[in-house]
């Protein structure tokens, strides 16, 4: 059964691919769009059809609506996947794609519109009966209100942007004294990145863990949940390293949450792929927000399922009933993702574009690699720097950990800093090891001073791993030595 014959994928980079590859296997012909900056980029040749969108700029390119439904038009796409980041979560550019008979793969713009208040969404989910953290109401009005809730639910606070995203504009607050300042600083970052000035106080918690649920509805009321991941790992609130399932999950408490998610679905009549947020401590947890589209972190669900979510977005987006229920679904071992970015984790994770002058990437059993990358490949420093998602996959927790280490000493990524040394660290560290995860990590396990005199060797041990690998050397060799030198620094 042929959903489209054609669909345009409004993005870039892997996700583009990821896209496209789901496309080919469903027989239906893709059409990429480019900017000026990536005109030789793997999506482009990946794709049936390739059209210039616009200069480098995302506001110019990516983000210009009126030209990616032109595109739509002129090569006669039927459907459009917006990927994730860019229009993703844009309820306007869904409502266009509706009102000019494009098919938007993702949920109803209302859904999205609903979801992208962060104030709105959790009022929402308070009254469906799903656990929130406490805080303001709504946005905040006045200082003095604001003084009187962070005092009700007491410090620390965080105080957040109700239109926010990618962990912008967040500022943690200890006491009274720092309150009116952050209000201040989070409401001008807000009005910058997302136009919206409104912000809110919630309750901080210290050191919680990020747990969340993928669900799956299609457009006649059915939904289901595929399990949980645990994304704890993070930089500047942002996701480094996700795995799935959850290792602190058990029966009792993937059943409360996983209600708890497709509450979260029904009440806001939900279809498409989504992925609904929480944060955990103590044994409790509460509802963040949703993601109305495709994660990056997509693909260790796939793995531990076997469903490709890809292409069940393409299905229920034409109309087709989901064709699993509930019982049908089940675990099967464990998944990693790290997201492997063009940066440099010693230095405050800086930003390092540039030209990859060599590159393999790893494989063997168990590893799937997503990425829009290649040797010769000049990073454009206009968009994210997230340039591979690395994942592994074995029957245990212990074992997918082991076959990452594994896949991170064969890849090979030489021009540019990445983040692969800090992954190798994360998966070397014991308490990492021992699923004693929580947002914090990164800090409290020192991993970053462990890697400081580990990237002076870095460079040598990338060039020396090249040339043990092409001579068909013990890859393993290596990793013993950086193992140990790890463990030197620990002590
Ligand atoms: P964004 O939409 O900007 O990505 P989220 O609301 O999804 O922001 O939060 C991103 C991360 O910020 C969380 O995974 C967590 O690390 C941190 N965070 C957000 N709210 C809280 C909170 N109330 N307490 C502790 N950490 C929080």
């Amino acid at each position: 059964m042929k959903y489209f014959e054609k669909l345009l994928i409004a993005n870039r980079g892997e996700i583009a691919i990821r896209v496209m590859r789901a496309c080919r296997e469903l027989d239906i012909e893709t059409v990429a769009i480019f900017s000026d900056a990536d005109k030789n980029a793997l999506h482009v040749k990946y794709a049936d059809e390739a059209f210039h969108v616009g200069e480098a700029h995302p506001s110019k390119s990516y983000l210009n609506m009126d030209r990616i439904l032109d595109i739509a038009r002129k090569s006669g796409a039927e459907a459009v996947h917006p990927g994730y980041g860019f229009l993703a979560e844009n309820y306007k550019f869904a409502k266009r794609c509706l009102e000019e008979n494009v098919t938007f793969i993702g949920p109803r713009w209302k859904t999205i519109q609903a979801m992208g208040s962060k104030i709105g969404s959790k009022q929402m989910m308070k009254d469906a009966g799903v656990p929130v953290l406490p805080g303001t109401d709504g946005g905040i009005q006045n200082i003095d209100d604001a003084k009187k809730v962070a005092e009700r639910v007491g410090y620390p606070v965080i105080v957040k942007a109700s239109a926010g995203g990618g962990g912008i504009g967040m500022q943690i607050v200890n006491d009274e004294k720092g309150l009116e300042e952050a209000i201040t600083a989070s409401m001008r970052i807000a009005k910058s990145a997302f136009g919206d000035a409104t912000v809110f106080i919630e309750k901080y918690l210290v050191k919680p863990r990020h747990i969340e649920f993928q669900v799956l509805a299609d457009e006649h009321g059915n939904a289901v949940h595929l399990y949980d991941r645990e994304c704890s790992i993070q930089r500047r609130h942002q996701k480094l390293v996700e795995e799935a399932p959850s290792p602190i999950m058990t029966k009792e408490l993937r059943d409360r949450m996983s209600a708890s998610a497709l509450k979260v679905a029904e009440a806001s009549h939900y279809s498409n792929a989504g992925s609904v947020e929480f944060l955990y401590s103590q044994g409790n947890y509460y509802f963040m927000e949703m993601n109305t589209r495709l994660q990056v972190e997509h693909t260790i669900t796939e793995i531990i399922t076997g469903v490709d979510l890809v292409k069940q977005q393409i299905a229920i987006a034409a109309g087709e009933n989901l064709p699993f229920e509930q019982n049908d679904l089940s675990i099967r071992g464990h998944a990693i993702e790290c997201r492997i970015n063009a940066e440099d984790p010693i230095n405050n994770f800086a930003a390092d574009p540039g030209k990859i002058i060599r590159y393999r990437s790893p494989g063997g059993p168990g590893i799937r690699v997503d990425s829009g990358i290649h040797m010769g490949y000049m990073i454009p420093p206009n968009y994210d720097s997230m340039i591979a998602k690395l994942c592994a996959w074995d029957s245990t927790r212990g074992e997918a950990i082991k076959r990452m280490r594994r896949a991170i000493s064969e890849y090979i990524i030489l021009g540019i800093k990445t983040t692969l040394p800090l992954h190798y660290a994360i998966m070397n560290n014991q308490q990492y090891v021992e699923g004693n995860t929580h947002t914090h990590f990164l800090q409290e396990e020192h991993i970053l001073s462990t890697l400081d005199r580990y990237k002076r060797d870095e460079e040598t041990r990338m060039q020396t791993l090249a040339g043990s690998f092409e001579q068909g050397k013990k890859v393993a060799a290596i990793t013993v030595a950086v193992n140990q030198f790890l463990q030197q620094q620990k002590k």
